[in-house]
């Protein structure tokens, strides 16, 4: 039953038993009136049935006055009694009127026709005192019978009073009873009415007030302590509890509210930070490997929910290639054209399946569509590579739900990436490079070198190197200009590349020019020097239409271990060409023997000059 009901129907039975309270106190009271009437008829009663006795007695003292005095003054004053005393049924008649009861009146009424015949008495004795007969008259008066009848006449009296009395005692006993009954019952009414006033005030103030409080007081508690699990009870009623269950409501919705952008904040923190990490660890990478494991590493991380693959831009092939790949992506192939990824087409994010439909790139074949995303990567405004993602396949409910601003962060990080390791390689190779002549350098050469050098030693195997220098080249530049001495120099190089494929060119310096030759022995060293050497001179150079006439070069072999200790190699080949130069140029001379006093070694190295050919 609701509360205002069980309230109504109290408000209304407490009405209701106040009325009734009131109304039997107003009985109560009407009793008591009664009471009083009773109390007030009996007076009056006994006041007139007193009277008839007195008047009796009164009137039969005047009457023996007379009779023993003979006086006519108390005569008078007799008849003038008697004159002034009304008949017996109008003083019956008053008797009744005050409220005597039938058979009281008939007592009241004997006495009265006894005073009545009384009297008859004395109005003979009066006339027979004045007829002379004293005597007699006061033998009338005073004798037995006459007293005998006066007490009678004050006997019936008492009687009238005593049954009145009786009467009225009853009626009285019985109007006290009820007033009490009356008054006992309105005194329970009162008290039960005060009772249930109370009984509803207590349950209206629990139910209104007192649990809806606690209530209230529990959830603040909860609340205060951000656990915004707590429901507040809903209070419909338009009262300050209710309003303030509905202020406590708005605040766990305005707290729910705020921890959830705190939570969003949190996991957009978490989310950034990792991305920041991955930038980091993307620009300490040194090579794509490297690069491949900390994309491979970071990404599902990023994107737990999200299987994928790195592909890279193969310019040569004009195909995208996959360099990477992680929790299981499976749908895309791992080679394409960039012509079937329309992110690639569009230069931006493309998803199928998001918001809206779009279409499905050719590389995810014709099955059924699946929620992928493929991401463009760039870098100085040219594709590099896609960024390919798709929901997890071993996931029983896929979370692809990660937001696309990650994955433009990320894709554009990545992209960056590879650009700068790709652009990095490209300067990387431009400075170990010879830009005349295409050859590696002579920073390139200390690179090499050193690694071959330990390699050769490690594994106990010779190693050969030729420095070249090309012969009075200051003589090109000088009469065909300096154009020409690189035409010159573009041609010794370009016969260097194209005949010593095994080995390791370099233009070491100026018109310089070294081969490193590994697992070559002296003996076979010379003779590619040799060789070398012949071909140089059979090169016919033209600039400007002009030949430029015989290009001529001294060479100096030297291998380790046998000339030399590998860490001298490249100086005691410089030593060679120095003595080829100093043999008259155009020939080539091979290093000294170790350990073999000078002389011994002059004659064992042998010289080559072109006269001796
Ligand atoms: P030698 O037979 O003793 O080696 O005489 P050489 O003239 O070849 O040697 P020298 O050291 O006297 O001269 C080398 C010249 O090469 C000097 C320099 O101007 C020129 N040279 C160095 N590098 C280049 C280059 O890249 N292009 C051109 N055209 N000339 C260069
Ligand atoms: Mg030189
Ligand atoms: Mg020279």
């Amino acid at each position: 039953m609701r509360l205002a009901t069980i309230t109504n129907w109290a408000y209304g039975a407490t009405l209701l038993l106040t009325f009734a309270s009131g109304a039997t106190m107003l009985l109560a009271s009407n009793v008591q009136d009664g009471e009083r009437a009773a109390v007030a008829q009996r007076e009056l009663l006994d006041q007139a049935s007193a009277k008839i006795a007195t008047e009796v007695t009164s009137l039969s003292d005047k009457a023996r006055e007379y009779v023993i005095t003979g006086d006519p003054v108390h005569l008078d004053i007799y008849q003038r009694d008697v004159t002034a005393l009304r008949s017996v049924e109008e003083r019956v008649r008053k008797i009744e009127d005050l409220g005597a009861s039938p058979d009281e009146v008939n007592a009241l009424t004997d006495a009265m026709r006894l005073a009545d015949a009384l009297q008859d008495e004395q109005q003979d004795a009066v006339k027979i005192r004045q007829q002379g007969d004293a005597d007699r008259a006061r033998s009338i008066l005073f004798g037995i019978e006459y007293d005998r009848q006066l007490d009678r006449v004050a006997a019936d009296v008492e009687r009238f009073q005593y049954r009145l009395d009786q009467r009225t005692d009853s009626e009285v006993a019985a109007a006290v009873n009820v007033s009490k009954l009356w008054k006992t019952f309105s005194e329970v009414v009162l008290g039960v009415t005060g009772l249930l006033f109370l009984c509803v005030l207590y349950f209206v103030f629990k139910r209104r007030v007192l649990r809806p409080v606690v209530k209230l007081s529990d959830v603040v508690n909860r609340l205060a302590a951000q656990d915004y699990a707590v429901e507040p009870p809903d209070y419909g009623e338009i009262d300050e509890i209710g309003d303030m269950a509905q202020a406590i409501r708005v605040f766990r919705e305005n707290g729910l509210e705020r921890q959830r952008l705190e939570e969003e904040r949190n996991a957009d923190f978490a989310k950034r930070a990792l991305l920041s990490r991955m930038t980091q660890r993307m620009q300490e990478c040194e090579t794509m490997a490297q690069l491949e494991r900390v994309i491979g590493g970071f990404v599902p991380e990023i994107a737990p929910g999200l299987a994928g693959r790195l592909y890279l831009l193969d310019e040569s092939r004009n195909l995208l290639v996959e360099a990477c790949s992680w929790l299981g992506a499976v749908r895309s192939p791992r080679e394409f054209p960039p012509i079937a990824c329309w992110a690639l087409q569009r230069g931006e994010l493309h998803r199928p399946k998001g918001c809206a439909a779009d279409v499905v790139c050719d590389h995810l074949g014709d099955e059924q569509p699946i929620d992928s995303i493929c991401l463009p990567l760039n870098a100085q405004r040219t594709t590099v590579g896609l960024l390919y993602l798709e929901p997890r396949s071993d996931l029983c409910q896929p979370d692809p739900n990660v937001p696309e601003i990650y994955l433009k962060i990320l894709a554009e990080n990545v992209g960056l990436a590879v650009g700068n390791l790709r652009l990095r390689d490209r300067l990387r190779a431009m400075a170990m490079l010879d830009p005349l002549t295409g050859l590696a350098n002579r920073r390139q050469l200390e690179t090499v070198l050193e690694s071959r050098l330990l390699e050769a030693n490690r594994a106990n195997q010779p190693i050969s190197c030729i420095m070249l220098d090309v012969d009075h080249f200051k003589r090109f530049n000088d009469d065909y200009g300096h154009d020409a001495g690189d035409v010159v120099l573009r041609a010794v190089g370009d016969l260097l590349k194209r005949s010593t494929r095994d080995t390791d060119a370099f233009r070491y310096g100026g018109e310089e020019f070294l081969l490193l030759m590994p697992d070559m022995g002296a003996e076979h060293a010379l003779l590619r020097a040799e060789e070398t050497r012949c071909k140089i001179k059979d090169l016919q150079v033209e600039h400007g239409g002009r030949e430029l006439g015989t290009i001529t070069a001294s060479l100096g072999t030297a291998t380790a271990p046998d000339h030399c200790m590998f860490s001298q190699l490249v100086r005691t080949a410089d030593a060679a060409l120095l003595r080829a130069k100093e043999s008259g140029r155009n020939c080539v001379v091979q290093a000294e023997q170790r350990g073999i006093a000078p002389e011994e070694a002059a004659q064992t190295s042998r010289s080559v000059s072109a006269d001796s050919e």
